[in-house]
């Protein structure tokens, strides 16, 4: 698996039906994960969730407890 760049990681999973509707591309505890055979995947990196929350989030995700918003440039 390989992550690439995360601009057009991002770019990319905004394409997939799927995922363009996720609340966790907003969200700066998301890691975009393109896999070698460019299946997208939306991996949370969150410190807030609890232990039972999956690192890959059913998608899309609509609404999220933990969402945060990204760190201002
Ligand atoms: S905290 Fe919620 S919104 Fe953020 S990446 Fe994890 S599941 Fe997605």
């Amino acid at each position: 698996m390989s992550d690439g760049n995360f601009e057009s990681a991002d770019d990319l999973a905004r394409e997939q039906p799927l995922l363009r509707g996720s609340v966790c591309l907003s969200c700066r505890d998301h890691r975009t994960i393109v896999s070698g055979r460019g299946s997208v995947f939306l991996l949370c990196q969150s410190d807030h969730t609890p232990p039972q929350w999956p690192k890959y989030p059913r998608q899309p995700l609509h609404s999220c407890p933990y969402w945060s918003a990204e760190d201002p440039d």
